[in-house]
C-alpha cells in the first residue's frame, strides 16, 4: 500500500492521518515532540524538521510526502522533491513563505488584495503611509502568525515607532492599507495531481486576540458574494498551479467587494467545520488531491459553527461533554467534539475543536454563549 509522509506533526498533522487511514493509506511523520498529536496516530521519526538526515529516512519510507505548516526548510524541501514524491512542489511553499511574493501571486491571478507597499527603509516608510493613508498595518514578509509581526498605525506620527519595532534585525516588511472589513471569511480550495479543483464553502471568520475563535458556515454574507469568493479563490489555486489544499482568506466589505488577505497551502484551521458539515472533509480531500484520487464531493450537509478549543477551555470543555446537555437539544444543535491528544493545555494553544451541528447558525452561536465557557468577548 501506499505510505504518506508528514512533515509536522500537529493536529493537522493527526487529522490528515484519521482522514488517509480510512482511505487505506499509511501514514510516517516527521517530528522532534515525543508523543505528537499526528505521532499517536501514525508512525513518527523523532527529530527536528531541518534534520536532513531524517528527511532523507522519511523520504526513504514514504511514496508521497506533504506538510502541514509552511514553513517548511527550503534545503530539506529541495531534498524530499529529490528523493521521493512531493506533489505539491516546493515553488508553491516559496510563494507562501513570504508575503510579496504571495502578493505579486494573487494579483497576477487578477485577484484583489489590498492596497499594499514594499517597506525597505525609514524613508519608503513615511512615503508608503502618506500613499496609503492611516489606518494601515506594519507586516513582516515572513514568518508572522496569530497577528504576531504586525502593527497598526492609527496616526501618522507612529509610523517611526512602528518600523523600527518590526524593521530590527533588518526584517522584510510589508505595509496594507487597513481595510474596514464587515467580516473575514476563508474559502478553501482543492486541487489535485490531475488539475481537478473543487472549492469548499466560504467559512466566516471571528479572531479574538488574533487567534481563529468561530467559524460560522454558511457566512453571513449574500449569495452571489460566497460565489464570488469561491470562484476568486479557485483563480488564485488555478493560477498558482497549486495542488492539494489551498486556505485563501478574504476581507468581505459593506458593499460586498473582497480583498484577499493571505494563503495558506495546507489544511486550515477555518476549514475543520468540513470534518461533520461537508460531504467531504478538506483532510479528505488533501489526501485525495496529493495522491491522485478524484476529489470528494464539498457539498455543504448542514448549517455547522466550529469554536476552538484552547488551553483555557479545556477543562470546562471536558467536563461539560461528560454530562448531558439539554441546552444542546433545546436549540437542536448536535456538538461534535475533536481534541488532538496535546498534554499540556496552556492557555491560547489549540488543544481541539467543537463542530456544532445545527439548523441555525444563531442558535449554534447561542450555544456557545449559554455554556459560559468561552467568556465575552
Ligand atoms: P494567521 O494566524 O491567520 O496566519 P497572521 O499573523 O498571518 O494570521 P493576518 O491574517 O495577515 O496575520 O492578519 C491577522 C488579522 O489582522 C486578520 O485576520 C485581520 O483581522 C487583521 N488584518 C490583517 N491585515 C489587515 C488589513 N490590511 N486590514 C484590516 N485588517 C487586517
Ligand atoms: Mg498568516
Ligand atoms: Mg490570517
Amino acid at each position: 500500500g501506499t505510505v504518506v509522509g508528514i512533515l509536522g506533526g500537529g493536529q493537522l498533522g493527526r487529522m490528515l492521518v484519521l482522514a488517509g487511514t480510512n482511505l487505506g493509506y499509511r501514514f510516517v511523520t516527521l517530528d522532534p515532540t515525543p508523543d505528537s498529536p499526528c505521532g499517536q496516530v501514525s508512525e513518527q521519526i523523532r527529530a527536528a524538521y531541518d534534520d536532513e538526515r531524517a528527511a532523507r529516512e522519511l523520504a526513504g519510507r514514504c511514496d508521497v510526502i506533504t506538510y502541514e505548516f509552511e514553513n517548511v526548510d527550503a534545503g530539506v524541501a529541495e531534498l524530499l522533491e529529490q528523493e521521493s514524491s512531493v506533489p505539491q512542489g516546493s515553488s508553491l511553499l516559496y510563494t507562501t513563505q513570504h508575503r510579496l511574493r504571495e502578493k505579486r501571486s494573487i494579483e497576477a491571478a487578477g485577484v484583489p488584495v489590498a492596497p499594499y507597499r514594499e517597506i525597505s527603509s525609514s524613508a519608503d516608510m513615511v512615503r508608503a503611509v502618506a500613499e496609503l493613508g492611516v489606518p494601515c498595518v506594519l507586516k513582516t514578509a515572513v514568518g508572522g502568525y496569530d497577528g504576531k509581526g504586525q502593527v497598526v498605525i492609527r496616526q501618522t506620527e507612529q509610523a517611526k515607532d512602528a518600523y523600527e519595532q518590526l524593521a530590527g534585525g533588518g526584517a522584510e516588511l510589508v505595509l496594507e492599507q487597513f481595510i474596514r472589513f464587515r467580516c473575514e471569511i476563508s474559502v478553501i480550495v482543492a486541487r489535485s495531481t490531475n488539475g481537478e479543483a473543487k472549492a469548499f464553502p466560504p467559512a466566516e471568520n471571528i479572531h479574538v486576540n488574533n487567534i481563529l475563535h468561530t467559524s460560522i458556515v454558511p457566512a453571513r454574507v449574500p449569495e452571489p458574494v460566497q460565489e464570488e469568493a469561491r470562484k476568486l479563490a479557485l483563480a488564485v489555486a488555478e493560477s498558482l498551479g497549486a495542488v492539494g489544499l489551498l486556505a485563501v482568506e478574504m476581507f468581505v466589505t459593506e458593499e460586498g467587494q473582497l480583498y484577499v488577505n493571505e494563503l495558506a497551502p495546507r489544511p486550515h484551521n477555518s476549514g475543520h467545520y468540513t470534518m461533520e458539515g461537508c460531504a467531504t472533509s478538506q483532510f479528505e480531500q488533501h489526501i485525495r488531491a496529493i495522491c491522485g484520487l478524484p476529489l470528494g464531493n464539498t457539498k455543504l450537509l448542514t448549517p455547522v459553527v466550529m469554536v476552538n478549543v484552547l488551553g483555557e477551555h479545556l477543562e470546562d470543555v471536558i467536563r461539560r461533554f461528560g454530562q448531558s446537555d439539554a441546552e444542546a437539544e433545546r436549540l437542536n444543535v448536535v456538538p461534535k467534539l475533536h481534541l488532538y491528544g496535546k498534554s499540556e493545555a496552556k492557555p491560547g494553544r489549540k488543544m481541539g475543536h467543537i463542530n456544532l451541528l445545527c439548523q441555525d447558525t444563531e442558535q449554534a452561536l447561542e450555544w456557545i454563549d449559554q455554556t459560559n465557557i468561552w467568556g465575552n468577548k
